[in-house]
This record gives structure tokens, sequence and C-alpha cells, in this order.
């Protein structure tokens, strides 16, 4: 059966991600749901960035000399909406500004911008309407702690957001993602956020979250987490190991499934292919079929739909 393909960052392995231009190309290559990280400007105002600085993926430092904090880094929210809008977004880059994927949109360069969710939201329910398609929506509220310290509380402004938009029931094609335990746990409990919601899992030395997440990862934390959420989303290498004979399932999936968890991994590249595997179609089958994903995050939704599946 065919998984779910989640757009990640829009149809990002052709234009830079979360633009506008790489979600209508998802859209229209036929992705099932469209991801929106949620970032905070410094007017409250909610934007589609994946990370809480600039520098990685915008042309801010030439535009807004002197603007970074201590740490070197441009951060959104020390900038309103209108400074936002003024910035292209460039494919991502590393620190020294060489791309980090050679292969994908010419680095620094094209006339994309940053947009605010309601334009996002706005931009694929049009879309819905022209194409009597029912793609979906994946938000994922990020840094909710840091926010917080910011002096900013995204998760109600999110919720109100997708409401204007007409999303309010359990049914309807949402799916809410975070790397913090703590924040789906106030968003099930405190905030009755009606719609599906997602336990990303990392690794703790990444630091996104204060989450224990090798605690999640064990088969009581997976029984625990059921309580709150419908999903997992781990990183692809939490699911297999390398032996001498291959890829070997970790057990994660079977875990999640029997704790009646879907389980949607991250992230699948056709330009980052990790060991073990010889092609993307390779990577792909294997998750799909011997280790039964329910759905996938790609950057490459139209190589994902042209694979067949038993
Ligand atoms: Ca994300």
């Amino acid at each position: 059966m065919r998984p779910l393909i989640i757009a990640h960052r829009g149809a990002s392995g052709y234009l830079p991600e979360h633009t506008l231009a790489a979600k209508r190309l998802a859209h229209d290559m036929g992705a099932d749901y469209l991801e929106q990280d949620v970032v905070a400007s410094g007017d409250d105002e909610l934007v589609v960035l994946h990370d809480i600085f600039l520098d990685r993926v915008t042309d801010v430092a030439l535009r807004f000399p002197g603007r970074e904090r201590r740490d070197g880094r441009f951060y959104v929210r020390d900038f309103d909406l209108a400074e936002l809008r003024a910035l292209h977004v460039w494919e991502r880059m590393h620190a020294d500004g060489s791309p980090v994927y050679p292969h994908r949109y010419p680095a620094k360069s094209g006339d994309f911008h940053v947009s605010t969710l309601r334009e996002e939201l706005a931009c694929i329910q049009r879309l819905n309407e022209q194409t009597g398609r029912r793609v979906g929506v994946y938000p994922e509220i990020k840094r909710p702690a840091w926010h917080k310290a910011e002096g900013v509380d995204i998760a109600p402004r999110l919720l109100e957001q997708l409401a204007e938009f007409g999303y309010a029931e359990r049914d309807d094609p949402v799916f809410l993602q975070c790397f913090d335990d703590a924040e789906l746990r106030r968003l099930k409990q405190e905030l009755e956020c009606p719609f599906r919601l997602v336990q990303l899992i990392g690794e703790n030395s990444w630091l996104e979250a204060e989450t224990d997440f090798d605690a999640l990862r064990t088969v009581a934390g997976i029984k625990e987490l059921a309580r709150t959420v419908d999903a997992i989303g781990p990183h692809l290498l939490q699911l297999y190991q390398l032996s001498e004979t291959g890829a070997v399932a970790t057990g994660l999936v079977t875990e999640a499934h029997e704790a009646g968890l879907l389980v949607h991994p991250y992230t699948f590249r056709a330009d980052e292919i990790p060991a073990g595997f010889e092609s993307f179609a390779q990577l792909v089958r294997y998750f799909v079929v011997e280790l039964g994903v329910d759905g996938l995050f790609t950057d490459f939704p139209d190589q994902v739909l042209r694979l067949s599946f038993p």
C-alpha cells in the first residue's frame, strides 16, 4: 500500500524550502500533505521557516548587517514581518555560504520570499478548490519553550489560524507535530487541540527540546506517548541498523503499531541516501514494504509517487 506522502518543507528537493513556490510544486506533484514549520516574527506574526535563524536560508546578513545576536546568528524573532518580507529566500547554505545540497536550486539566487502561515494556508485552500483535491497541512511548532521565553506562545495562535481556515475536526486533514513532548501534552489536555498529534523523535544530542528522546523510544515510553499522540515522527536512522546481511529493523515501527501509533519517519532525500542503500527507490521500498511505515517526509514527493508498492 502506498504510504502517506508528506512534502518536507514543500518540494524542497527542487525549489528553496518553505517558499510558496515549493509548496505549489508539491501540491501539483500529488503530495498528500504539505509541511509547515512555524516560527514567530518580532511582531508576533507566524511565519513558515525551518529555523529560528534566518542566516542559512536568506540574504539577511547582506540586507541587515549588524542585526545578529552575540552568537553571530540572525534570529527571526529580531525582525518584524515587514523586514522579513524584504528578504530573499535562498537554497539552504552552510555557515560558509556553500550549498548544503549542491545539485538543488542554484545557491543565492531566485526571487523567493518568506511567507506567513496565513498566506500558505490560503494558498493551499485555493489550490485545493481549484483542483478538487484535499491536500492536508502538517504544521510543526518550532522550539515552543524558546519562543515562550522570547514572549510569544505559538500553539494557541496556530490553532486559531487553523480554525480561521476551517480546520476544526479530528478527521480534517491536519497533523500537528512537535519535538517537545510537554507541548504536545499541553495541546491535547489544556488547549483541547482537535487534530491528530505527532511526536517527533530526535536525538538528545541535538538539544532540540528538553524532551528525553531515549526514554520516548523505549516500549514503556511509546505506550505512554499513545495516551497523547496519534503518530510518531522518528528519524529514519532510528528504524533500522546495518548488519552483515543488510538493514535490520530496530523494532520501533512494530512497537509503535502495537501501541496504536502511526509511523511517519523523516527525511527521504534522493540526493542524500543513507548507508546500506544503493538507490532512493530501494530505500523507500525497504521502509514501506519491509518496515511498514505509514507515511514519510520527503523532499522529493514525485519520486516516491513514481514507485509502485505491493
Ligand atoms: Ca519540520
